[in-house]
This record gives C-alpha cells, sequence and structure tokens, in this order.
C-alpha cells in the first residue's frame, strides 16, 4: 500500500440495490464485477476484460453511481477523480497528477479508477482554443499512455463517463483503452418509479401517494432530479411538522423541480 495515501478510496458502499432501472447497463458490467472479483479466473484462462469502460449520457443519469456501484458490488476501492479537476492545475501537475493516480490504484487493485467528466482533458487534440490546451493535451497523452502500460494482471478498470462522447478524442476510445461503451439514458415510466422507490426507501409515504403516478408525470426526469423531487417533498413535509409525506408535497415538490427553484436555504438539519 502506498505510504502517502493522497488517494483515499471512498468508504462508502454502494450497491447494484441502489442503482434503479438502467437493467442493461447493469448486465454489461455484471462482468468486470465478476473479473473484479476474481481476477485469477479470467488471468488463468487468458479471457480478457476491457481496460476501459466509457459511460455516456446526459447529466444526471447515475453515472457515478453506476461506477460506485460497480466497485461495491465487486467489493474493490474505488478512486475518482473529475476531468475538469485537471484543468485548473498548473502546468505539469496534471500529467503528474495522472501518474500518481496510476500508480496509486495499481498498488491498490483490483479497483476501480473513476474519471468523470473526462471530456474536460479528453477532447479532440489541438482543437483547444488556446490557452492552455497544451496541458490538457499532455495529460491526455500521459492517460493515454497509463492505459497501454497496463495489462490485465493488474486488475484496474477504469471507468470513464461523459455527456459529450462527440467531443472526444479518437484515441481514447481505441481498442485497449476505453473501448466498452454503454449508454445511460434518461429512464422510461417503470425506470422512474423504480428510481423513486429506491429514493422512498427510508421515507414515511402517506397512503395518498401512488409513486406510478408521480412517475407517470415526470417525464424526462433524470435520476438526480428525480431524487431531488423525493427530497423535496420530503422537505415540504417536514417544514410542515408532519410525519408522513403527502401526494400535495409531491406535487408542489415537483413544481418546484420543474422551475429549478433553490432549496439550498431549506435544507439544513
Ligand atoms: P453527471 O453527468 O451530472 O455527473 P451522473 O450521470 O454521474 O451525472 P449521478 O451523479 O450518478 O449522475 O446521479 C446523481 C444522483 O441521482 C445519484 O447519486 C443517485 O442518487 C440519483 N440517481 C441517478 N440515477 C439513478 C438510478 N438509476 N437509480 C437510483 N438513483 C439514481
Amino acid at each position: 500500500r502506498s505510504p502517502a495515501k493522497k488517494f483515499k478510496a471512498s468508504e462508502q458502499m454502494t450497491t447494484f440495490a441502489d442503482v434503479a432501472a438502467m437493467e442493461q447497463a447493469k448486465g454489461e458490467l455484471a462482468e468486470i464485477v465478476e473479473f473484479l472479483k476474481s481476477p485469477q479466473k479470467f488471468q488463468k484462462l487468458g479471457a480478457q476484460i476491457p481496460k476501459g469502460v466509457l459511460l455516456m449520457g446526459p447529466p444526471g443519469t447515475g453515472k457515478t453511481l453506476l461506477a460506485r456501484a460497480t466497485a461495491g458490488e465487486a467489493g474493490v476501492p474505488f478512486y475518482s477523480i473529475n476531468g475538469s479537476e485537471f484543468i485548473q492545475m498548473f502546468v505539469g501537475v496534471g500529467a503528474s497528477r495522472v501518474r500518481d493516480l496510476f500508480r496509486n490504484a495499481k498498488e491498490n487493485s483490483p479497483c476501480i479508477l473513476f474519471i468523470d467528466e473526462i471530456d474536460a482533458v479528453g477532447r479532440v487534440r489541438g482543437a483547444g482554443l488556446g490557452g492552455g490546451h497544451d496541458e490538457r493535451e499532455q495529460t491526455l497523452n500521459q492517460i493515454l499512455s497509463e492505459m497501454d502500460g497496463f495489462n490485465q494482471t493488474e486488475a484496474v478498470i477504469v471507468i470513464a463517463a461523459t455527456n459529450r462522447p462527440d467531443v472526444l478524442d479518437p484515441a481514447l476510445l481505441r481498442p485497449g483503452r476505453f473501448d466498452r461503451h454503454i449508454s445511460v439514458d434518461r429512464s422510461n415510466k417503470t425506470g422512474r418509479e423504480a428510481i423513486l422507490k429506491v429514493h422512498c426507501r427510508k421515507v414515511p409515504l402517506a397512503d395518498d401517494v401512488d409513486l406510478a403516478a408521480i412517475a407517470a408525470s415526470t417525464i424526462g426526469f433524470s435520476g438526480a432530479e428525480l431524487k431531488n423531487l423525493v427530497n423535496e417533498a420530503a422537505l415540504g413535509a417536514a417544514r410542515d411538522g408532519r410525519d408522513k409525506v403527502t401526494k400535495s408535497d409531491f406535487d408542489l415538490a415537483r413544481d418546484r423541480v420543474l422551475m429549478g427553484a433553490k432549496r439550498e436555504e431549506v435544507l439544513s438539519p
């Protein structure tokens, strides 16, 4: 283990049970889970597992959640970084941070290394608007060379997420890099109901609350927005000093979420 633990694995356990809907994506990641649980089993057979998985989809659709749950299912550490963090770094720091990140992951393998918003560093090279894109390119080049440099015996799976797959440098998508692509989209009515159920697990609901009806009235809501909806409804009930969340709390909450109302001032335990 690395003595200077610069990269702390996330302690919080999330599993596929926390991820509603998205059955196809979970199915595609099941193989990765099996590999991370016992890499030797795959290595003995010479079976190739992708090193890099790209999760593609609109904001709030559960990409981060899914990556975290993959680690939780396999019971391995989850290390994450946001692509935009590299951009704020001083020249030369981005590439060395990538090196450290991969070194740390290898030392703690099997594990998942998650790069959120990879498009922040992974845009087509040479397409920058000037001002610091050399730094970005160096960082991207380092990511590419790290991915080429490790092999299956290292049992590190790199998962990246983006809502702009169209702007990514094709080099990132080549075989041996992020060559497994999983689309994550907004859910249909059944999926929205399942997501609402997950987020209502600990919320006492009044008898007039019908999650199927709420799902039907929230077309286009992402998982993050549905989570927000449940929270807003619970806040409404708490504000009124009630111990159950009612249908009208959900109705008001939906309007609030639709209006993008500020909610921070209300919640503070
Ligand atoms: P971004 O692109 O903005 O980073 P994302 O796709 O990574 O978004 P998450 O951060 O994973 O989305 O989702 C935000 C929150 O929404 C999650 O922590 C989770 O609570 C909730 N959520 C999203 N999708 C689901 C789902 N399928 N089941 C349960 N909860 C979900």
